[in-house]
């Protein structure tokens, strides 16, 4: 594993990405257990991992198993890689919608189920067949200009999460649209995040955390702790933090524009697209949810990008234990801050003003 992967123990870590800057990285013990960092691009992002064992080849090779998990899901879900499980079951549609439906395997089906519950919940603001969107997108950022009216017309026909028809009994998916394209990177780092705990924890490692830029899920915290704590970056200025999120056995996401957006005449764009108007998001919206599971964590949080802040507070109170954190910013740069109900329980004092440091940042 070290060959494609390195170990952080005693270093201080990236600042742009969450930080894993657990309090044991000077490698001090807690009990017999030691806490292990690692971090390596994966999905177009870079993972991390902390894994706390007693024995640092158990710690490695669980790791190992991670990376190769991640690597797994990626060659399963991704709609770059052109013979991955999900394009090629796009491809059925090259020529017409499909005629029958295609048993698809675990993966697949768990993250389109969950996406599909996902567009049901959030009335199609999260909506996972915006691919041919998401692929004239890519163009923009590259061309810096938006996309022409008849190509952005061509591609708004051919989303919408009604065309994707699963059948639970045999865990198969039809599409029922011409040239249709899934892009499930609005959930899919949640997802995967949250397998790898479960991954270690079957290998009887409870003590973890695995994350992808602003996705992360948790485990038990570090020993002689109650929680992880996972410091929020300002909409306003990313160098500074705005809050703590205490978890255990949790995910987190935030989704937000401060490292992703396209500037187009002038213009901020999003890479989260509002899929009435077919193009990136244009207000500003910081948002950060909280969920028992990270593949919820991860959505919600796209989608209350989407709906803004009155009916993203409302699609979040529905949902068991999730909660949220919404920032929005005008265009005379006043910030306006939305919480949850539930979301006061998940926060701890301003870092600003309490000294511990977080396990992460995002
Ligand atoms: P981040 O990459 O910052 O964690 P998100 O989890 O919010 O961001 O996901 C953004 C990604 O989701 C986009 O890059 C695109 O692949 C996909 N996407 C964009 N808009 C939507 C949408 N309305 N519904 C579902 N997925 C979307
Ligand atoms: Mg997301």
């Amino acid at each position: 594993m070290k060959t494609n992967s390195f170990r952080l123990i005693g270093l201080i870590t990236l600042l742009s990405m969450p930080v894993l800057a657990s309090a044991q990285r000077d490698g001090s013990n807690s009990g017999a257990l030691r806490g292990f960092q690692y971090q390596q691009p994966e999905m177009g992002t870079v993972f991390q991992l902390q894994i706390w064992s007693a024995d640092e080849k158990e710690a490695d090779d669980a790791a190992q198993a991670a990376w190769d998990r991640i690597d797994q899901l990626n060659q399963e879900l991704s709609d770059y890689l052109p013979d991955s499980e999900l394009n090629q079951l796009c491809r059925r549609t090259d020529s017409g919608p499909m005629k029958e439906p295609v048993r698809v395997g675990d993966d697949l089906w768990n993250i389109l189920s969950a996406a599909m519950e996902a567009a049901k919940l959030s009335d199609g603001a999260f909506d996972v067949t915006v691919g041919p969107l998401t692929r004239l997108q890519r163009q923009s950022r590259k061309t810096h200009t938006l996309p022409d009216r008849q190509a952005l017309k061509d591609a708004m026909s051919r989303i919408g999460w009604r065309y994707v028809k699963m059948d639970p009994a045999h865990h198969s998916v039809q599409l029922l649209h011409a040239k249709m394209q899934l892009d499930v990177g609005g959930i899919a780092k949640g997802f995967t995040s949250e397998q790898v705990v479960k991954l270690l924890k079957q290998r009887g490692l409870n003590h973890v955390l695995c994350g992808a830029a602003g996705d992360i899920a948790v485990g038990d915290p570090p020993p002689g702790r109650e929680r992880w704590r996972i410091a929020i970056q300002s909409l306003k200025n990313p160098e500074e933090m705005s809050d703590y999120v205490a978890i255990r056995n949790y995910g987190i996401s935030t989704s937000g524009d401060t490292y992703r957006s396209a500037i187009i005449k002038g213009e901020r764009y999003s890479h989260i697209i509002d899929p009435r108007s077919g193009l990136g998001l244009r207000k500003r919206i910081g948002v950060t949810t909280v969920a028992p599971h990270a593949t919820t964590a991860d959505w919600v949080s796209t989608a209350i990008s989407v709906l803004g802040a009155e009916k993203g507070l409302a699609l979040v109170e529905r949902l068991d234990g999730a909660a949220a954190r919404i920032v929005t910013l005008d265009e005379q740069g006043h910030e306006k801050v939305y919480e949850s109900k539930r979301m006061p329980q998940f926060l701890i004092a301003n870092p600003a003003t309490s000294a511990p440091k977080p396990d992460s940042v995002h």
